[in-house]
């Protein structure tokens, strides 16, 4: 494998097309907004500074990942030479669809489509191409240069020489892949969500400020980050689409999204995307809070 494309560089994306670049590989970057490969762009080159700053890479590493990553608007342009393309576009079901069905179509018969997706069916993804046994997820960590774990979730009929395949591929890129099956929200966000939602529960019933409910987990379980510090990182969009994606696939109240995180999303506080959540991340502390995250 040569050349990996990715779709979206958005938070995820711009992760992936690093790590991927840093590694050697050539990355097609695509995304329909100018605005937001521009910002991936900018995003790679500020970590990869760290790096250098930190001397984990020297200056013409730097250089190096970058020049392996080209940018394209247009996906049937930028998915042409890909023997693997890694969809990481927003967590919306009808979006997923449509991209995966223009992929099956652009994409040579022998690509890999995988999807970063964080709770959406692999096997309902796959059953929209002619080729769902060369469907898989390949669920990155956020940050993703920095995060070991790829969830790897087979579909239920992604085959084994896939499987294997995007196995050995995470390795190369120092990750630590896991095997998980296609059930809503896999194993991370199975487990994940339902304490992010109900640290939201807790500050929505009154039993503690954010500080204090954060504070408890970090001191009191060891917790790197408080879970409303996290699901701010995370994006409050995207914790509140995979909780409905569990709600819905399972069909249990248990993972009914908290009427708090319904508002705020609604409102438009998304977390550190959007400069507010449950914390204040202004132009200043935005940087503070992202470079900590980074030099842990
Ligand atoms: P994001 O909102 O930061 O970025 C999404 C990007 O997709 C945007 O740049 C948008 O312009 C682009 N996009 C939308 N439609 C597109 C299309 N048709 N073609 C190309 N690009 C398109 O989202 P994100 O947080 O990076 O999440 C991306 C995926 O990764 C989601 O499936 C999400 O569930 C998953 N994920 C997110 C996290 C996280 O911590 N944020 C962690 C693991 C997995």
């Amino acid at each position: 494998m040569k050349n990996i494309a990715v779709i979206g560089a958005g938070t995820m994306g711009n992760g992936i097309a690093h790590t991927f670049a840093q590694s050697g590989f050539k990355v097609q970057l695509i995304d329909i907004s100018e605005a937001s490969l521009k910002r991936g762009i900018d995003t790679i080159s500020k970590n990869l500074d760290r790096m250098v700053s930190k001397e984990k890479i020297t200056e013409a590493q730097k250089q190096e990942t970058l020049d392996n990553i080209t940018t394209f608007t247009d996906v049937v342009e930028g998915v042409e030479y890909a023997s693997l393309v890694v969809e990481a576009a927003t967590e919306n079901i009808d979006l997923k669809l449509k991209i995966f069905k223009q992929l099956d179509e652009a994409c040579s018969e022998d690509t890999i489509l995988a999807t970063n997706t964080s709770s959406i069916s692999i096997t309902q993804i796959a059953a929209v191409t002619k080729r769902p046994s060369q469907v898989i997820g390949m669920h990155f960590m956020n940050p993703v240069p920095i995060m070991k774990l790829v969830e790897i979730i087979r579909g239920y009929n992604t085959s084994d020489d896939v499987t294997n395949t995007i196995m050995e591929l995470s390795k190369k890129l120092g990750k630590i892949p896991t095997e998980v099956n296609d059930y809503p929200g896999f194993v991370a966000n199975r487990i994940l969500m339902p304490m992010l939602n109900e640290s939201i529960e807790t500050l929505y019933n009154g039993v503690a400020g954010v500080e204090e409910i954060d504070t408890v987990m970090k001191l009191g379980m060891a917790h790197p980050m408080g879970p409303l510090q996290l699901a701010d990182f995370i994006g409050l969009d995207v914790c509140l689409s995979i909780l409905n994606v569990m709600y819905d696939g399972f069909k249990n109240p248990k993972y009914a999204p908290c009427p708090l995180l319904v508002n705020m999303v609604r409102a438009g506080k998304l977390g550190i995307k959007s400069g507010e959540g449950f914390y204040d991340y202004s132009e200043s502390r935005k940087a503070e809070h992202v470079a900590k995250q980074f030099l842990k």
